[in-house]
């Protein structure tokens, strides 16, 4: 498990340089470690090197391991980031703290609906297909206004920004330039008068482009943990 820690450490030096290029400070990107398809060993590792923010994109799997983990339940940040089907959205406003991957109304009224009075706001994210990549997940920049400002009235969600997962690009250029997108996009918003401070863009493969461009929040898995 000491691997994990060593990669941990490789990430923030590659977060920090990348920072450092782009003439922005460290400390404003977050990085999310992605733990899909491990266990919550490897999840306790990265947490003993430090980490505390978690991405899960299958949520049963995430559930499993939030209850495994239950004693450190105060100190980690849970995020999920996977598709969100109306009959799970319960299990996501009762046990995560943030969701990424809002891309239709209806879920959304549904996670507000169902986030339990003790909590604080699910903080979400619109996901926004920014590359019209083949997916199909995400909303498309034309319509992540309007479906920002609904779920922005919301009462028990507290909508942070936007969520993209670009194809895979050709090289650093092509990725900062979609990336570039995202963030166009969500100083756009923020002209319309949300109130936005995240752009969750850049996994392992991209993070530095996504950094250049101005994410707010990297995901990374398999530089963190191994391949999958
Ligand atoms: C798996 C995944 C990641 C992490 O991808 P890596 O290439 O392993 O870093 C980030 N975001 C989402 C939505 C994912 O599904």
């Amino acid at each position: 498990m000491t691997m994990i820690a060593d990669n941990l450490h490789d990430v923030r030096a590659r977060i920090a340089a990348a920072c450092q290029i782009a003439g922005r400070r460290a400390e404003d990107v977050a990085l999310l470690a992605v733990s899909k398809t491990f266990g919550a060993q490897a999840v306790r590792a990265a947490f003993d090197a430090g980490q505390r923010a978690f991405g899960e994109n299958y949520i049963q799997e995430g559930i499993t391991k939030i209850a495994a983990l239950a004693e450190l339940r105060a100190d980690l940040i849970w995020h999920c980031i996977g598709p969100i089907q109306s009959n799970k959205t319960r299990l996501v406003a009762e046990r995560f703290d943030w969701a990424h991957t809002i891309d239709r109304l209806k879920i959304a009224e549904r996670l507000s609906a169902q986030r339990p009075a003790g909590l604080p706001p699910l903080k979400v994210c619109i996901q926004v297909n920014i590359d019209g990549g083949p997916t199909k997940s995400g909303v498309s920049p034309a319509d992540a206004l309007a479906l920002a400002r609904a779920v922005a009235a919301l009462p028990r969600l507290a909508l942070r920004g936007i969520m993209t997962i670009p194809e895979p690009a050709l090289d650093f250029e092509a990725a900062r330039a979609v990336h570039a997108r995202a963030k166009a996009l969500l100083e756009q918003l923020n002209a319309a008068g949300l109130k936005l401070d995240t752009l969750s863009a850049g996994m392992s493969a991209d993070l530095e482009a996504a950094v250049a461009a101005g994410s707010t929040m990297v995901r990374v898995g398999t530089a963190i943990f191994g391949g999958r």
